[in-house]
């Protein structure tokens, strides 16, 4: 298997294991902060975590990166846990980073104590302007130097809630001219009196991220931290973390590209914004990045891990085509799925030689690529629909389609030529007529002519409604500002399509190939009893060049 075959993280590990750095062993962690859905990007993120560690035999923890605590939730947690589920993943253990908080508190104890770190009354502002900047460096505080037993004194009464958010912070003692703006002194404790959605009001001081990050990886036994590329500049005082604070095996930080997709926009505060704004039917709304709109839309779950191993992982940022994605479920689906007959915009076709009240039952494959999924039975009347575009009146050269006096095949049926068109009022065609040839019945193997084109159809007297949805991109480029934009015709609702009769008994969450049309999977949320809705997951057409 190429399971994410000779990437370069990949030969970071194997070195480890040639040099014995962990004991031979992989640990891995997928850690989202649960202030959100997932989208894409993550998906990336977990395959790979998950995907390494299957390869090299280790293990993979699913960590909730909980310390901060006003922006996280309940509900993302269990939408998390749903989502790499679904994928297709197992967590060797759930973490929560808020497990940690005493660790944490204990380890910033030891950095005091060993003259690592200090409390610092700069405000923000004052901080800001002591950083100094990438072409400047920075000037110590004035409290730097303060004994290492007011710091402590100061640490523990910021820990019983003495002061107010802002007054003091803990900070790392490292380097204030140094060329990495992230060692000069970053702070490591903040005061903030809120709620944690775990711990409630135990704390009121929480540890910043960087400071957090790596003590989590370390306390799990993490030997390769995966993250996203804009963290390299991190890595110094990650290792310092790790190091000061003494753990025997200080964990690696390994970073790669994050994943763009064109026409998908990933970032969880802007998902949110969409959602808060009901510009989208929430979180997993089809048309959204989340893997819950995806799942919901109809992807399945193998077609976004064979996608996450396609665009491979690297340590330069691109932007990934959309259509490699969709060429992913395509493919997935093409063999799965079953293909039937759905009028999306129906027209009456009436047959005006087959008797009224007859009804045949004809064969039809149900997937002409994979005989395996076998075969089913299709109604065929005097009165059919097809698709209104399938006929036109004054058709231009090469429409081999209907209009009159042209003979068409009807999928699974029989040969049919147009006779008559029957209009409105208002000229507005509302009916066709035409005749058919019993000799030309599908699977007799006729030969005697041949026809141009093939067209799907449901019959009139035998059918299900459904209500069918088509889909464009959420986002689309603005040529000219080169900008994305919202779409606001993303979405449009075809209500009453004529279906198969045998959709009748299609489930939630199924999968189909409409023929002609594309797949299309039966929307969970919104499929009644009595009202079946699909959501468009990808056209036929393939626009992904390999
Ligand atoms: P966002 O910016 O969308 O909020 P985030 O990075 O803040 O994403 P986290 O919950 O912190 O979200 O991410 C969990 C993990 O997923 C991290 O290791 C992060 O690097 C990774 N990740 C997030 N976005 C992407 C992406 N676009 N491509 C690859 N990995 C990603
Ligand atoms: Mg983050
Ligand atoms: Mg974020």
């Amino acid at each position: 298997e190429n399971v994410m075959q000779g990437n370069f993280i990949h030969s970071i590990i194997e070195k480890d294991n040639e040099e014995n750095t962990y004991g031979k062993k992989v640990y891995t962690r997928f850690p989202p902060e649960p202030n959100g859905y997932l989208h894409m990007g993550h998906a990336k993120s977990i395959c790979l975590n998950f995907m390494t560690a299957q390869k090299y035999g280790g293990k993979c923890n699913l960590r909730f990166d909980d310390t901060n605590p006003v922006k996280e939730d309940v509900e993302y947690v269990e939408s998390i846990k749903e989502d790499v589920k679904w994928l297709g993943f197992d967590w060797d253990e759930l973490c929560f980073a808020s497990d940690y908080f005493d660790k944490m508190y204990e380890l910033a104890v030891l950095l005091i104590k060993k003259d690592k770190a200090f409390v610092c009354e700069l405000s923000v502002d004052e901080m800001r302007e002591y950083k100094g900047d990438f072409n400047n460096p920075g000037k110590n505080s004035p409290y730097r130097n303060r004994p290492i037993e007011e710091s402590l004194d100061l640490f523990e009464r910021m820990k019983n809630g003495e002061f107010k958010d802002g007054e003091l912070t803990l900070r790392a003692k490292i380097d204030m001219s140094s060329p990495n703006i992230y060692m000069r002194d970053p702070v490591i404790y903040r005061i903030a009196h809120s709620s944690h959605h775990r711990t409630g009001d135990k704390w009121c001081i929480y540890p910043m991220y960087d400071y957090a990050h790596p003590l989590e990886d370390a306390i799990e036994g993490i030997t390769h931290s995966l993250c996203t590329l804009e963290f390299e500049e991190h890595r110094p005082f990650y290792d310092w973390v790790v190091k000061e604070t003494e753990f025997a095996m200080p964990p690696k930080q390994i970073e790669f590209a994050r994943l763009e997709l064109t026409n998908m926009i990933m970032s969880k505060r802007y998902l949110k914004r969409l959602v808060d704004e009901r510009k989208v039917d929430g979180w997993d709304d089809p048309r959204m990045s989340t893997i819950s709109g995806l799942r919901r839309r109809g992807y399945t779950p193998e077609s976004i891990r064979n996608f996450a191993e396609s665009i491979g992982i690297s340590k330069s940022n691109s932007v990934v085509d959309i259509a490699m994605l969709e060429h992913a479920v395509r493919e997935d689906l093409k063999l799965k799925a079953t293909r039937k007959m759905a009028v999306l915009n129906p027209l009456k076709l009436v047959i005006t030689n087959y008797p009224e009240d007859k009804i045949e039952y004809l064969d039809a494959e149900n997937n002409s690529e994979n005989e395996e999924l076998g075969s089913r039975k299709v109604p065929f009347s005097r009165e059919i629909y097809i698709e209104a575009d399938d006929f036109m009146e004054n058709p231009p050269k090469k429409y081999y389609r209907f209009f009159v006096g042209n003979e068409v095949r009807l999928r699974n049926a029989y040969f049919v030529k147009c006779t008559d068109v029957i209009k409105d009022e208002n000229g507005k065609v509302i009916e066709i007529h035409g005749t058919y040839d019993e000799e030309t019945k599908s699977g007799t193997g006729f030969t005697g002519r041949k026809v141009k084109g093939t067209i799907h159809w449901v019959s009139a007297k035998e059918n299900v409604k459904a209500t069918v949805r088509l889909y464009d991109y959420l986002f689309k480029l603005n040529e000219e500002t080169g900008q994305y934009e919202y779409n606001e015709d993303s979405i449009t609702v075809l209500k009453d399509c004529i279906m198969e009769k045998s959709f009748e008994t299609a489930q939630k969450g199924e999968r189909f190939q409409f023929n002609r049309h594309g797949y299309f999977s039966v929307d969970v949320k919104d499929t009644k009893e009595d009202e079946l809705v699909f959501n468009q997951i990808v056209g036929l057409k393939d626009n992904f060049n390999k």
